[in-house]
């Protein structure tokens, strides 16, 4: 199948359980791979296990991991021809793509025109809308002035979101209930997006009630071919940050599925899009779906789609920056039973969620029929506190939602991590309840659970061991 070869070496430009994840789509495809780490993860899982290591720089992410002269020189140095970014860090950034263009390294991922346009997402609303996708009613573009901003509101209604242009991993979102909150958060929403994304520019959607998040996992290739590999339910989160993702999205329309799987190619065909990508929507009540964003990367919760469908979308990220054509048919992208991921993070759940550090004393990771462990621990590990909390992923694979349910249930019951306070008995909580078993749920399931188990908990209380860490 291989007209091209793959590449002579590839540098993974990240950390964690990301980087042991291309590490192993390396190994796979028979590529070796130098991984470019900073100080304190020297003794790190994915250093341990590449072919090549190589420093780049001091612990704080700005010298190091986001700090592209070090990157490219590591790649330089070592002999590579090509770097993935993995998904956080640099992963959204154009210039790294483009530098790589001009030192003649394949940045793994789409052209940097592609990065830039979808990394404002103004603009990427703008040119989905252009292309025929239904967008989340909103502003047509940054907001000009107060003025401005409150005709655009009385327009579309409120409640309202107040967007950063440049905003990512959940931040960057706040909601207005009427016009004076807008006259109070617009200037707090702009001098946020400036201080967190060195853009100041916002732009407004409506809130829409109890939606859902479901979103749709493209690959595209040089030759123009684009597939919808198949489609995410990703409603669980915590501060617009995702919990647990499942797929394929249960209960859903089979014509609302349609319609996205749709609406995404002819969205990434509009684009020229190429490598993996993600078109993100939310889903109403009703059944519209509108689109919302697009992540050019690989997405943390891209092993469901891997599960119920055997492909590597990783080995797929790379064979398509080598210029393989995409040679996938429809019989790939039929979804095979259902996969549920739980994201384990160094968060105190019975803390509020504080962010937690300190060194894993025991590791047991779960095993057994349909479960995959991505994750980076081992016993002695310390989990440092310059970076993402995401310490592992569990997926559970069921011949149907009941079985992976049951399984997810069981693995996080069998995992056992102490010295660092993290949300395993959490997310059993999660899976346990009769409203994920329903999948009745919408992004509101979180605040839900966690008010009914205050209520039912009190302040303090013996049933805190309900979501008791170690
Ligand atoms: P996914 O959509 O893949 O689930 P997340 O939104 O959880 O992605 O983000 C993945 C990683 O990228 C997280 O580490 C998150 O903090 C980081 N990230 C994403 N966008 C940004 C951004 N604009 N600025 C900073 N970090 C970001
Ligand atoms: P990020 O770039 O941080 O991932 P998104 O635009 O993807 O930001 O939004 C993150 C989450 O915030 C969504 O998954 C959804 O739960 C919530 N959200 C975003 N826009 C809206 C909206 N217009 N109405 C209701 N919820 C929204
Ligand atoms: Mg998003």
């Amino acid at each position: 199948m291989s007209e091209h070869p793959l590449f002579r070496k590839i540098l993974i430009a990240n950390r964690g359980e990301i980087a042991l994840r291309i590490l192993r789509a390396c190994h796979d495809l028979g590529v070796r791979a130098v991984v470019a780490y900073s100080d304190v993860d020297r003794e790190s899982l994915p250093v341990r296990l590449a072919d090549e290591a190589v420093c780049i720089g001091p612990a704080q992410a700005a010298r190091s991991y986001n700090n592209i002269p070090a990157i490219i020189s590591a790649a330089l140095i070592t002999g590579c021809d090509a770097i993935h970014p993995g998904y956080g860090f640099l992963a959204e950034n154009p210039y790294l793509a483009e530098v790589c263009a001009q030192v003649g390294v394949t940045f793994i991922g789409p052209r940097p025109e592609v990065i830039e346009l979808m990394g404002n997402k103004a603009e990427a609303r703008k040119m989905m809308k252009r292309a025929g996708l239904p967008i989340v009613p909103g502003s047509d573009g940054p907001l000009e002035n107060l003025a401005a901003a409150r005709q655009i509101a009385r327009r579309i209604g409120y409640p309202l979101l107040v967007k950063a242009v440049a905003g990512g991993g959940g931040r960057g979102m706040r909601v207005v209930r009427d016009e004076g909150d807008l006259v109070r958060a617009l200037p707090l929403a702009q001098a946020e997006a400036e201080a967190a994304f060195g853009n100041g520019e916002v732009y407004l959607e409506r809130y829409i009630a109890r939606p859902r998040h479901v979103e749709v996992q493209i690959l595209a290739d040089h030759f123009g071919n684009v597939l919808a590999v198949g489609e995410r339910d990703c409603s669980i989160q915590r501060r617009h940050q995702k919990l647990v993702e499942e797929a394929p999205a249960p209960n859903l329309p089979r014509k609302t599925r349609d319609t996205l799987l749709g609406a995404a190619v002819k969205g990434a065909k509009a684009a020229r899009y190429t490598n993996a990508g993600t078109l993100e929507f939310l889903v109403d009540p009703g059944g519209n779906a509108y689109f919302m964003e697009m992540n050019t990367r690989i997405q943390v919760e891209h092993p469901v789609t891997e599960m119920t469908t055997g492909i590597d979308l990783v080995a797929w990220q790379i064979r398509i920056a080598a210029g393989q054509r995409l040679t996938l048919d429809q019989r790939d992208r039929e979804p095979r039973g259902h996969a549920i991921e739980c994201r384990i993070t160094a968060e105190d759940a019975t803390n509020d969620f504080a962010p937690s550090v300190g060194t894993v004393e025991m590791y047991v990771a779960p095993g057994g029929p349909g479960v995959r462990v991505d994750s980076h621990l081992y016993a002695g590990y310390s989990v440092p506190p310059y970076y993402d909390s995401l310490l592992g992923k569990i997926i559970a694979w069921g011949r149907d939602r009941e079985e992976a349910t049951a399984r997810m249930e069981r693995a996080l019951t069998e995992t056992v991590i102490t010295g660092v306070p993290q949300t395993v008995s959490f997310l059993r909580s999660i899976v346990a309840g009769d409203e994920f078993r329903a999948a009745t749920y919408d992004t509101g399931f979180i605040p839900r659970l966690v008010a009914r188990q205050i209520q039912a908990s009190g302040p303090i209380s013996d049933d805190d061991e309900v979501v008791a860490e170690t």
